[in-house]
Formats: structure tokens, sequence, C-alpha cells
């Protein structure tokens, strides 16, 4: 960022109320800002986000979403955080369905609580409490610190500063800003919002939750942690043995759970002269078969190559950056994890007939007048019709990102790019945009200057590491 004058106000504006837009605050190099401006429609509780959003006081799945990794993996303040206020999460947790603390139990008696996947709201308030102290801190400074509980829906270029305009019409000057609008909205579908389906998880849980209560059977389209979570949504109203869920992919496969086994990581060893991104995934793939052969687990894999790949990017192994563009799309997939807990009880689950995986690429869910039929195709090209309760889209963003508007604005104005091949994100070197002291980053972010993202950024700790490294910091 340039410097400004000396005796200018200096307004710097945050856009976004996640953990990414945290970040920033936490992160900012501050010395020259006299007013922080905060941006985003749940901005008092900066840090939230979607991820780590507050369910309804008493409802039935308050707490039920775990985080997808052990709790020491996402941030290593966490585990000091979850120690000291074991006791109340203890409380808050007894007695809830699923048992929660009793599936801990052998981890929690080791005195073990960082390996645990914790309740994702939990890691909402740590982020809550951290931010406040951050803000505090600032305001002791004598900065002020201003929180605008609003979507941001333009940023004008203004002579030496700029405007942001707000939902409610307001203008906010700034003269630095960090765009932090979260990742891409999650792909439609044909009947995806009818009476018996919901066109997502997250804000549908108390209408979903009725159908679960009349013995609906819940079918997910998606294997991932989304759908994960809507197992856990059901077994907080029902017990297991009343439930009945499917879940439908077109590889049919659940991610593997993420489970501390030994306490060093796996350390990649990788030739450094790949001419194409195919030499590279057989390097990478030998090194995760001999990984295994070793005796390391999907955690210990997963978490050595993210610690791996940012100590070195990916630009020294492949070299040329438009082979290195085809490795994360492989790369994700062989990386990929998820929450042992529910990984584990769908497994138990499907033994006893709750849980089912069906194999198909879903087309089209057509409403009926107690259900819906789920249309897809299988792996031999043939139309499947499944009669089910209740369809939850569970698909996720898919491969043509589709981007909230001010990010498809930022981008229709060429101030940052898509990238052809992965169809996500490119900024330049610390997050820069093609604006002058406007910086964006959000987890569809694939490119970041010279570095190409080896492996998603929809990653906590990968998230706050990059903008870290966009204030100068070391990570
Ligand atoms: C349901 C879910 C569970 C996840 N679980 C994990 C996990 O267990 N571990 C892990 O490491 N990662 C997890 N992730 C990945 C997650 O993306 C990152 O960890 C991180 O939370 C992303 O933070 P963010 O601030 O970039 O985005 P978000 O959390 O999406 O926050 C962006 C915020 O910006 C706001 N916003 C958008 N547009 C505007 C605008 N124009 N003006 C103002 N505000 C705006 C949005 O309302 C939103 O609240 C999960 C993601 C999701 C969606």
């Amino acid at each position: 960022m340039n410097a400004p004058n000396s005796d200018q106000y200096f307004v710097h504006a945050i856009i976004g109320d996640g953990l990414t837009a945290a970040a920033f605050l936490e992160y900012a190099v501050a010395d020259h800002v006299d007013e922080f401006v905060i941006i985003g429609p749940n901005a008092s509780q900066l840090g939230r986000g979607l991820a780590y959003a507050k369910a309804p006081e008493g409802a039935s799945w308050e707490y039920a979403y775990l985080l997808n990794s052990p709790a020491s993996d996402i941030d290593p303040e966490f585990k000091p955080w979850l120690e000291e206020n074991w006791a109340e999460i203890e409380r808050k947790m007894t007695g809830r369905k699923p048992d929660w603390l009793a599936a801990a139990k052998e981890l929690i008696a080791k005195g073990d609580v960082s390996a645990l996947n914790i309740p994702r709201q939990f890691f909402g308030d740590f982020l809550v409490e951290r931010l406040n102290n951050v803000i505090d801190r600032y305001r002791g400074q004598g900065k002020k610190v201003r929180i605008v509980e609003e979507l941001a829906v333009s940023i004008e270029k203004d002579d030496e500063s700029y405007k942001i305009k707000t939902e409610s019409g307001d203008a906010i000057v700034a003269h630095s800003i960090d765009v932090a609008p979260g990742g891409p909205k999650d792909q439609r579908m044909e009947g995806d919002e009818s009476k018996f389906s919901a066109p997502t998880l997250f804000g549908s849980e108390e209408r979903i939750i009725e159908h679960i209560k009349r013995g609906a059977e819940i079918s997910c389209i998606g294997m991932n942690a989304t759908m994960l979570d809507a197992l856990r949504l059901c077994q907080s109203a029902l017990p297991d043995k009343d439930l009945r869920f499917t879940a439908i992919s077109p590889r049919g496969e659940l991610p593997e759970p993420l489970i501390p086994d030994r306490p060093d990581l796996f350390v990649p060893e990788l030739r450094g002269d790949h001419s194409t991104a195919i030499s590279f995934l057989d390097d990478v793939k030998a090194s995760i078969e001999q990984a295994k052969k070793d005796g390391f687990e999907q955690r210990e894999i997963r978490a050595g190559y993210r610690a791996f790949f940012l100590e070195h990017g990916l630009a020294n192994f492949v070299r040329d950056p438009e082979e290195a563009k085809f490795v994360p799309r492989t790369l994700r997939h062989w990386l990929r994890g998820g929450t042992r807990d529910t990984i584990l009880d769908f497994h138990g689950l499907m033994v006893d007939g709750v849980t089912h995986v069906e194999k198909g690429a879903v087309r089209e869910i057509q409403p009926g007048n107690d259900g819906a039929t789920i249309i897809s195709v299988d792996q031999m090209g043939n139309i499947q019709r499944k009669e089910t309760g209740f369809v939850i889209n569970c698909s996720g963003a898919g491969s043509s990102f589709e981007f909230d508007p001010l990010t498809n604005a930022l981008i229709e104005d060429r101030v940052i790019d898509i990238c052809q091949t992965s169809g996500g994100i490119a900024v330049g070197e610390g997050c820069a945009t093609k604006l002058e002291n406007i910086r964006f980053l959000s987890p569809a972010t694939t490119i970041i200057g010279a570095e190409i993202m080896p492996m998603p950024l929809y990653d906590a700790h990968l998230l706050r590491s990059w903008v870290k490294r966009a204030n100068g910091l070391k990570t």
C-alpha cells in the first residue's frame, strides 16, 4: 500500500464480516490509520461470517455443526482458548443430540481437547472475542473503529480516496480498502426450491427439521462438508434409529475423516524439475502412497502438505505457470478430508440401514404431493429416478463460480481477474487489485501474485496466513 500524507485523516475500510475480514483488521499495518470502518451485515460479530455463524438460541442444531479438522489444525491460539473455556463448553454440550461429549470422551479423558472437532459456533465465539480485543487495542491507541452493519454495493474512485456505497444508500469515504466477501454462491439446480426441497442447508434448518420430524427421508445432493452438516442437523432432531438419510454424488465417496494419530506431520519430499502438471502429480501421488505405508493418516498428510506448500510455493516444483494451474483441481481430491465424528457416524449408520449412498449426477428435482423425485444420470448414462421425502441441495459452488454482486462488479471492471483454468479469482502480489490501495481475498482466490494456490483456500489457517503475508508478516 502507498504511504499517505502524514497530515491526512486516513480511513481504512474492510468489507466483509468473516474470518478473512477479521484477519485483515487484526494484521493491518495501522500506524497511519486514524479510522477503521468495518462493513458487513453481521460486522459486530466480526469473524463469524458464514462458516462460524450463531444458530438461533435454543434450536436443536445449536452447536451441531463441527469444524472439519481437529481444533489444533485451525488456529494455534484456539487450543489455549479451548482449555480455558472447556468447563463452559462441556456445560453447553451436555444433553445435546447427537452426543458429542460421549463421542469425545476418550480424548477428553486424556486432556487432549484440541484434537477434537469442536462445534464451529465455539470457534466463532473465539474469533469474536479475539477481534473485540483487537478493536479495543486500536481504540486504546486513539483510533476510531466504526461498525457498519450493511452490505457494500459499490466502490467508486474519487480523487485520492474511494466512496463505498452501502445498501441503504450511505456513502463511506475510505483511503484504502480490504475486500473479503467470502466464497462463491452455491450452485442452483432445477426444482431445488419447493415445498419438498431447499436450495441450501444454512438458513433452511427450521423448515428441514419439520420434514425430519414427520419421518421423511432426507436426501442430500453432494457428499461434502455441507452434507455432513445436514446429517448432524437430522441427528439433532430425531434419534438415529428413526432417521432415513441418503447422500448422492457422481463418485459416491465420503471424504476421509481427519483423525489426529501422531504428533508429527508428514513432510513431503518432491522433485523440483517438473515440466508438466501430470509429472508433478505423479510425484505427489507416490509421496502420499509412501506416507500411508509409513503409517501417516490423512490428517497428518493433509496438514503436512498444507504446511509444506505455505513454505514452498508450487512454482518451485512446476515452473510453467500454465501447467501449474492444472495441479489444484486434482490435488484437492487427494488432500480432501472431513469431520471425523460425522463421517464415522455416517459409516456406522450405514450398517444399521439408516444412511445410504447413491451414485449419480443429479439433473433435476421434481417436487410431488408428499415428497420429491430426484432425477440423476448414473455412470453408464442411464436416467435414474429416486422418490424421497425432502431434498437438500448440498452440491456447493460447482465448477463455474457464481459470485456475490460486489465481486461480480470488481470482475466486470477488471479490478480483479478470473483464472480461466480454475474459474477462481486472481489477484496481485499481497492480494493487490488493479486499483491502488484496494486488496481482495476470498476462499475462491486461486492465484496471488506469482503463486498458484496448490490447495483451495477454503481453510481458515490458509486464509489467515495469506492475509499475514499481504501485511508483510511472517507465516
Ligand atoms: C459452512 C462452512 C463450514 C466451513 N468449515 C470450515 C472448517 O471447519 N475449517 C476451515 O478451516 N474452514 C472451513 N470453512 C471454509 C471457510 O470458507 C473459511 O474457513 C473462512 O471462514 C472463510 O471466511 P471468509 O471471511 O473469507 O468468508 P465468509 O465466512 O463467507 O464471510 C464473508 C462475509 O462477508 C459478507 N459479505 C459478502 N459480501 C459483502 C458485501 N458486499 N458487503 C459486506 N459484507 C459482505 C458475507 O455476508 C459474509 O458474512 C467452512 C466454510 C463454510 C461455508
